[in-house]
């Protein structure tokens, strides 16, 4: 028997323990002695066919049923159960070429169950590790190092050198210090994987990968080819993460976070009764609203004008939606210029918003980049913008003008909620009667003194409370067996669960015996492919 269960999953990558009948717990991801967790592995037969290898071949060696790690091939047929361990032999192999290490990736990824370890024998260096682990494998060996160290290379986490740069201060680890190559290339490899389990736990490995890979092309084009996949990718990432997310490179804009956030503004996000828009740039300061320029944009404005802001890599933010995981979250660097294919994306995602929300005054409040993106987008769909600004667009000429462009238009009721809603359940209710309560970001919603939301302010996310979700049509329910949940909700307690939802979501808990608040575990795929494990962290439970 082998169990597999996870703390803390980000995208692919995963913390968590593995556990096999008679050997200590192994903490994932790990550099482990697989030879001794896995006796098997000393007699089985198969591992050395090739990945590219034509099913007809393949299917000739069936691999050994019964036995720990499961082989998985992919050109076989899924044999793996949950808790089991999954073995790719020859993984190292499918690096020399990036698109089809994407399209294995994804087609193991969709036939295995989650819960499941993954070992990827002979593949982990210092420098593959962190690409590895983000690509959904958990368990390695000092295989790959201690070749390294046959053929006399030095190996660190930014590739590897000729021997003698063990003296040469690079690292002072105790094989360093023993003038042993061995143990440091086994040193750097344990390293590299605490450091990587560490950005996993915080929720950061994109930020760690799109660091590490710059040294290598075959890992920057991995990390292109996966971004491709946006549905797949857009799955397994949950729909908000507690630390900033660093877009400080051209591949942040192609994230799946990024891009869902731009297709949710356009799809879901249902706008204010106005025909009047503002175009804002953005602030470093995040929510823009607690930044000084924001307070006189806002100022100007006098609630006359829908704000919007416009900025990369996220496109478009509209004002209620600031603290929503990423737009209040995101960090970029900030030069003035946007580079052509920055400026091509963000003004698609213009022209398509205000193809499905037509203003009748749009006026561009916008300097650099943000006025070039705020044109093209303009030219592309073929509507005018007003300009009001001829200097900084915080200096008092730029804000008297802006001033005196809305003179005479009437104020807009500022219905943060509304918006809030629309993005993240996806769907347009009457939120008329709500107060609000509270010191911004640290807001509650309520309605005749019951209150209906608060606000995540870690995340930016709205919690609603029961009588919050009553006014929720549908959708975000997960539907449990006829039982009244202690703690958590368990998967094998889940019947079904609505598609849309993403690891991270807040979700309503619909028993015959109660109903409950909280907030998913994981995507409503995994529920149904997994069979152990938490599904709901539950927040509220009530018999019904
Ligand atoms: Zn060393």
């Amino acid at each position: 028997m082998t169990r597999v269960s996870f703390r803390k999953r980000d995208g692919l990558a995963r913390t968590g323990t593995f556990e096999a009948d008679g050997m200590p717990p192994v903490s994932l991801p790990a550099v482990a002695e697989c030879q001794k967790i896995f006796p098997a592995l000393a007699t089985l037969a198969g591992t050395n066919l090739p990945l590219c290898a034509p099913k007809a071949i393949v299917s000739q060696f069936p691999p050994e049923t019964g036995i720990q790690p499961v082989q998985i091939h992919p050109q076989l047929d899924n044999p793996a159960h949950s808790g089991d361990c999954v073995m790719v032999a020859g993984w190292h192999t499918a690096t020399a070429n990036p698109r089809t290490y994407v399209d294995w990736l994804i087609g193991l990824k969709e036939k295995t169950p989650v819960d499941t370890a993954w070992y990827a024998p002979a593949s982990a260096l210092p420098s593959t590790a962190a690409i590895l682990c983000y690509s959904g494998f958990d368990l390695f060996d000092c295989t790959a190092v201690d070749l390294k160290s046959a053929q006399g290379r030095f190996c660190t986490p930014e590739g590897d050198f000729p021997k003698d740069a063990l003296t040469s201060g690079i690292c002072t680890c105790p094989g360093c210090a023993a003038g042993d190559l061995r143990e440091h290339n086994r040193h750097a490899l344990r390293q590299e994987i605490a450091l990587v389990t560490r950005f996993i736990g915080q929720g950061e490995i994109r930020d760690l990968v799109e660091s590490r890979c710059r040294l290598d092309a075959a890992q920057v084009a991995i990390l292109r080819h996966l971004d491709r996949h946006f549905e797949f990718m857009e799955q397994v990432q949950p729909v908000a993460r507690p630390g900033v997310l660093r877009a400080n490179s051209g591949e942040s804009m192609q994230r799946a976070e990024v891009r869902r956030f731009a297709d949710r503004v356009i799809e879901r996000y249902v706008p204010p009764k106005t025909d009047i828009a503002v175009l804002l740039p953005c602030s470093s300061k995040k929510p823009y609203s607690l930044s000084q320029s924001h307070r006189k944009y806002q100022q100007a404005v006098g609630g006359r004008a829908h704000e919007l802001i416009v900025t990369s890599p996220l496109g478009l933010v509209p004002r209620e939606l600031e603290t929503v995981y990423p737009a209040g979250h995101y960090d970029v660097p900030v030069t003035g210029y946007w580079d052509a294919e920055e400026c091509a994306v963000i003004a698609g995602i213009l022209a398509r918003y205000f193809q499905k929300h037509p203003y009748r005054r749009i006026i561009a409040h916008l300097e650099g980049g943000a006025l070039k993106v705020a044109r093209m987008a303009a030219e592309q769909c073929g509507i005018a913008l007003e300009y009001t600004c001829t200097d900084h667009p915080s200096a008092n000429t730029a804000l008297n003008a802006l001033d005196a462009a809305l003179a005479g238009e009437r104020r807009v009721k500022d219905d943060r909620l509304h918006g809030m809603i629309s993005y993240q359940f996806n769907c347009d209710i009457d939120t008329k009667g709500t107060t609000l309560r509270g010191h911004f970001p640290e807001v509650f919603y309520s309605r005749s003194n019951v209150q209906l939301f608060s606000i995540d302010t870690g995340t930016g996310m709205l919690r609603p409370t029961l009588d919050g979700w009553k006014i929720i049509p549908d959708g975000y329910r997960v539907y449990i067996d006829d039982f009244i949940p202690e703690g958590d909700i368990l998967i094998p307690g889940v019947v079904s669960a609505d598609p849309a939802i993403r690891d991270g979501d807040e979700v309503l808990i619909v028993g015959l015996r109660a109903l409950g608040t909280g907030r998913a575990a994981l995507t409503a795929d995994e529920m149904q492919r997994s069979r152990r494990g938490v599904a709901v962290r539950v927040r509220k439970i009530k018999r019904v």
